[in-house]
């Protein structure tokens, strides 16, 4: 069965291109674009983490790992585990879209959503995409009715960032009939109970441009194979209930058809897998929001002081009103590039690894976005709901503070937010070097009408025709700073990490305020939308303060002198635009929020 994104103009937009020109809202798919059947799954997903899955947290907490292979056993009777596996191999096949709603309305839990994504995620999409025939129809039927669980071990406790080079090796034994595994793995997700493991080893390459050399490659392994052993669980600050062991390989001998891939193709097995576990971190990371800040509002309507209800004081309303524009903002910006992920791979062969792997990759700093811009507004959001409930956020009893604790490794794994802070600004570059990208030429563009004077205001009609206006200065500012950038550096920029990180930045705030402004907007033509509207309006001004606080950073440190005070003046040109009053709209969106007793829009 596969179901389409039909709300949408189905068009291919280029990954990077929001960095260059305008995006249209019809080419963007966001969550009232769902389709019935999107919002039947998101349902279903929704009602199981809420009934079946929230009553067993204590036991998830304790890791009665029993309790959560039950579990995932149950999610894949109800069709959860298997939505990204073929039909021929006993799943539902659905779109992208599909799994990203379960990942958001899974993630009421924390320990239980990073279980299940690790399983039915990185655990199962390597087999999907770069199994062999024998490998699918062996292992894929188990993996979608949970009887198997997956994991999967890139990280070694001398490399996680620095994945490629691993020292766990794998060596061809002389019959050419086994590899034999040396080495270990760290930070194991499911370790624990999984009972098959993606593993990268170094192994040396027979053949092509890399004959004789060592490589990335990936492998099956089965628990339970003599010379492989599951080391003891680690004991951490937050998803205290999943799983996270180190493995041990010692002369662990596998088949040679466990060889997942190619020889020496392991990183694009691991980088791609890691793409869909970013975009799929983001929409767990806003489901994960939008329940916390459900306790947040519950709580504020029945707390008491000084003789009314918290949720009356603007302090606390502030508080209300960001994490609900943070929500708004995550589910725009992370649908929509599942979307856009979508319309690319409705074009290609899903028989095809490489053609799914390149349409995956053409998107990879938007999928490095999501996970950078949601992992660390999920942090805002339960400090935020941390705060709202005063002492009773810091003692167990209460959702706030295992949310708190819950919520900090989404910016350490799938990629550090560091290192997926390089990969966007890296990305960006190699694009506009290589062409794909036609960044330089906007750049040059954009240069030489801001010597040649004021730079005419874009009009625009409607109720964001004022945020619409900043996007487009947003933009300019964004690719002024890069080019100056650039034009300082050339081909040293990638030593300058705190300049790669303020472009970065500045790329993720113009993505996420595009998509806030797109979302309200495209609301606002089906319907009234006086809330959207208010959230992407609050939303435009905070990203725009950010962008240009980095725009600052950046030419203070790649000019000086007279080139300082031009860059400067430009500078605070393309940043010229009216105040609103976030005071009084964030009073509205807080007000409409402890009305209803919970996120809604
Ligand atoms: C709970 C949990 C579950 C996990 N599950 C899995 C799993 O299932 N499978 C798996 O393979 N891995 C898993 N990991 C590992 C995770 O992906 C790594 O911890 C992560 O990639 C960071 O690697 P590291 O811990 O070695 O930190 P390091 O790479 O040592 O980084 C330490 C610090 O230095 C920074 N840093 C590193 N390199 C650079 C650089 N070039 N420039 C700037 N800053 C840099 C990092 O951003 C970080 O702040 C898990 C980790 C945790 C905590």
């Amino acid at each position: 069965m596969a179901t389409a994104t039909v709300s949408t103009s189905n068009r291919i937009v280029p990954g990077g291109s929001f960095l260059i020109a305008a995006a249209e809202s019809a080419d963007c798919f966001f969550p009232e674009d769902f389709t019935e059947e999107h919002r039947q799954i998101a349902r279903t997903a929704s009602d199981f983490a809420t009934n079946e899955v929230v009553p067993l947290s204590d036991r998830i907490e304790a890791k009665e790992f029993d309790v959560t292979r039950r579990l995932i056993r149950k999610a894949s009777e109800l069709g959860l585990t298997s939505v990204d596996i073929p039909e021929e191999y006993g799943g539902l096949e659905m779109d992208k879209m599909a799994s990203a709603i379960i990942a958001d309305n899974i993630a009421k839990q924390g320990s239980f959503s990073v279980a299940f994504s690790a399983h039915t995620g990185i655990g199962t999409l390597p087999i999907v995409w770069y199994g062999t025939e024998d490998q699918k129809k062996s292992y894929l039927p188990r993996l979608a009715s949970g009887a198997w669980i997956a994991a999967y071990a890139l990280s070694e406790s001398t490399s996680g960032s620095d994945a490629l080079s691993a020292r766990t090796r794998a060596v061809l034994s002389d019959d050419g009939s086994s590899y034999i595994l040396n080495g270990e793995k760290m930070w194991i997700s499911n370790a624990g109970f999984a009972d098959l493991f993606t593993i990268f080893a170094r192994c040396r390459v027979p053949e092509g441009k890399d004959a004789g050399k060592e490589r990335l490659t990936a492998f099956l392994v089965e628990r339970g194979t003599p010379g492989f052993t599951i080391g003891k669980e680690e004991h951490k600050l937050g998803i205290r209930g999943s799983s996270t062991c180190p493995l041990i390989f010692a002369d662990c001998r596998i088949p040679a058809q466990n060889l997942l891939g190619e020889v020496g193709k392991g990183h694009h097995i691991a980088f791609n897998i890691l793409n869909v576990g970013r975009y799929k971190l983001g929409n767990a990371a806003v489901g994960a929001a939008r329940t916390t800040i459900g306790h947040g509002i519950r709580y504020a309507l029945e707390r008491k002081a000084f003789g009314k209800s918290i949720a009356d004081f603007g302090l606390i309303q502030e508080k209300l009103a960001d994490c609900a524009v943070g929500v708004f903002v995550g589910e725009a910006l992370s649908y929509r590039v599942v979307g856009m992920i979508d319309a690319a791979l409705a074009t290609v062969d899903r028989h095809d690894p490489a053609a799914i792997q390149k349409a995956i990759e053409d998107y990879a700093v938007e999928c490095s976005i999501v996970k950078v811009w949601t992992s660390e507004m999920l942090d805002h959001v339960v400090d935020d709901v941390v705060q709202i409930y005063g002492g009773y956020g810091y003692v167990e009893e209460y959702p706030a503070e295992r949310a708190y604790r819950d919520s900090r490794v989404n910016r350490i794994f799938e990629g550090t937010n560091e290192i997926n802070r390089l990969i966007i600004t890296g990305w960006l570059m190699k694009a506009a070097l290589s062409g794909r990208l036609a960044l330089m030429p906007a750049i040059k563009q954009l240069m030489d009408e801001v010597m040649e004077g004021p730079v005419p205001e874009e009009e625009q009609d409607g109720p964001l025709a004022a945020e619409f206006a900043i996007l487009g200065k947003a933009r300019k500012l964004t690719l002024f700073a890069a080019g100056v950038a650039s034009q300082r550096y050339q081909q040293q920029l990638a030593e300058q990490q705190e300049i790669m990180g303020s472009i970065a930045d500045m790329a993720i705030e113009l993505f996420a305020m595009e998509s806030a402004i797109l979302r309200a907007s495209k609301m606002s033509a089906r319907t009234t939308a006086e809330i959207p509207i208010a959230m992407a309006r609050l939303y435009t001004s905070a990203a725009m303060e950010k962008i240009e606080l980095a725009g600052r950073r950046i030419v203070a440190a790649v000019a000086e002198g007279d080139m300082l005070r031009t860059h400067s003046a430009i500078l605070r040109r393309l940043a010229k635009y009216e105040l609103i009053d976030t005071i009084a709209l964030r009073r509205t969106v807080a007000r409409h929020l402890t009305a209803a007793g919970k996120y809604t829009l």
